[in-house]
């Protein structure tokens, strides 16, 4: 069975008099450990996909099971890591990181070593009572990923994570995900990455999902058999890029 299974999901947004037809037939699956990109232009609906995975939003039409049960309401095995960081500026890292943990219930003490866990683990020991305002983009996202990975979730979401850091700070940053999600003691199984860029998705993921829009629809795949790390530009490499190029230029 797979981790996540997707059947027939659309979604439309109710517009004063007209419904914006988001998302129209999506299927696909995620097998537990794959790491996963879906790519797509701008507006095609990749967020609102992701939305409607992690239960935030319901779809129109469709289903979304996980471990072949439907998913109603907030998927808990989830995490969502977003472009824009999304912290608070007015609680310090340590409580940035705890706070979807004590949103769960979890109580002080296991917070608090869960935090200084994932704290140190995405770099940023030393800087447990530091604000948002003191950190640079790159250690904001750092804090991101380390509020999501305290969830410890079975399928970590991510958001256009890269998409705000200036290209160095990116490469690290991609480079530390992808050891992270190889390494046996940290508990991130599987991982969908939407990205508006096409050489992030081959660079990263196993599998890509192409998408087109209006409306939002999976107009190809493509499964990236290279081998890590994938930062060098090969033919290969290129010859796959190209390849969702096209799709996304005749089918998108
Ligand atoms: P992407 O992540 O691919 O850029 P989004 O999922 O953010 O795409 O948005 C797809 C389309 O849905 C856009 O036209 C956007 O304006 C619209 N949209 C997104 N969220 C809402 C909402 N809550 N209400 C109405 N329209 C929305």
């Amino acid at each position: 069975m797979p981790l996540l299974e997707l059947k027939e999901v659309s979604k439309s947004y109710q517009r004063s008099a007209s419904a914006l037809h988001v998302l129209e037939g999506i299927s696909f699956t995620v097998e537990e450990g794959e790491f996963v990109a879906i790519v797509g232009p701008s507006g095609c609906g990749k967020s609102t996909l992701l939305r409607i995975i992690h239960g935030l939003i319901p779809p129109s039409s469709g289903q979304v099971l996980y471990k072949g049960r439907q998913v109603d309401g907030i998927n808990l095995e989830c995490a969502l890591v977003f472009q824009s960081f999304a912290l608070l500026p007015w609680l310090t890292v340590k409580a940035n990181v705890e706070l979807g943990l004590e949103a769960r219930g979890i109580e002080p003490a296991e917070r608090e070593r869960r935090a200084a866990i994932y704290i140190d683990k995405v770099g940023l020991d030393g800087f447990e009572e530091a604000y948002p305002r003191e950190l640079s983009g790159g250690m904001k996202q750092r804090v991101g990923l380390a509020r999501a990975l305290a969830l410890e979730p079975e399928l970590l979401l991510m958001d256009e994570p890269f998409s705000a850091l200036d290209q160095l700070t990116a490469i690290n940053l991609r480079e530390e995900l992808l050891d992270m999600w190889q390494s046996p003691d940290l508990p991130v199984g599987t991982i969908i990455l939407v990205t508006h860029s096409i050489e992030e998705a081959v660079e990263m993921a196993d599998r890509v999902l192409v998408m087109g829009r209006n409306p939002g629809r999976i107009v190809g795949e493509l499964t990236v058999d290279l081998a890590r790390p994938r930062r060098k530009r090969t033919d290969l490499f290129n010859a796959l890029t190209d390849q969702i190029f096209s799709m996304i230029e005749e089918r998108g």
